[in-house]
């Protein structure tokens, strides 16, 4: 009976402080509501592949992940994989989202090989083979991502080693032709009527 009322005595003991530590005075700014602006997701599926928000929008990293087996899928059928250099690189893969657009004013081009020569904005960009940015579009489907379109580059970069294309179509480099761009409209197509 006396341990029981010992314990009683504790538990009272520690409710008492516990409901009754004082809040302190807040700022303004501390009462302001908490968004987060940075995301960083692994992207299921691959061994370290990761998915980077910036802004309060972000594409879910499930349907990431099921876009890019699908993109690879169709890819492998279409041009193969030697050596699993693509895999490779996915398995590596950092994709930057945002929901603002990039502006630049040089150094990039125009699907059709024509050089961007006065301040654009842009919705994708490929750094490398494994670190691409999307522009997340206001419909939040995918398809309408140019996420398809980036891929093609790490593809096109991972299979030669050196370059990605960047003047796709134009003659300044040689690897993206043409089938590339339908390529991007048929996945999109099938990417839209699975509601991604
Ligand atoms: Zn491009």
């Amino acid at each position: 009976m006396k341990n029981v009322l010992f314990i009683i005595a504790i538990i009272a003991a520690l409710l008492t402080f516990s409901c009754c530590v004082p809040v302190q005075e807040q700022t303004k700014e501390e009462r302001a509501p908490v968004r987060n602006f940075i995301s960083v997701h692994d992207i299921p599926s691959y061994l370290n592949a990761t998915s980077i928000a910036l802004g309060e929008e972000e594409i879910p990293p499930n349907d990431l992940s099921r876009a890019i087996r699908f993109f690879y899928a169709m890819w492998i059928d279409k041009y193969g994989d030697e050596d699993e250099k693509l895999l490779t690189n996915l398995n590596f893969l950092t994709v930057i989202s945002s929901d603002e657009m990039m502006e630049v004013s040089s150094g990039a081009f125009w699907v059709d090989g024509s050089p961007i020569v006065e301040k654009t904005r842009v919705v994708g960009l490929t750094w490398s083979p494994t670190r691409i940015w999307i522009w997340i579009d206001p419909s939040h489907k995918i398809s309408d991502t140019s996420l398809i379109h980036e891929l093609i580059h790490v593809a096109l970069w991972s299979a030669n080693g050196t370059t990605g294309d960047i003047d796709h179509e134009g003659d300044k480099e040689v690897y993206w032709t043409d089938e590339h761009t339908m390529f991007i409209e048929i996945a999109n197509l099938v990417l839209k009527n699975n509601d991604q």
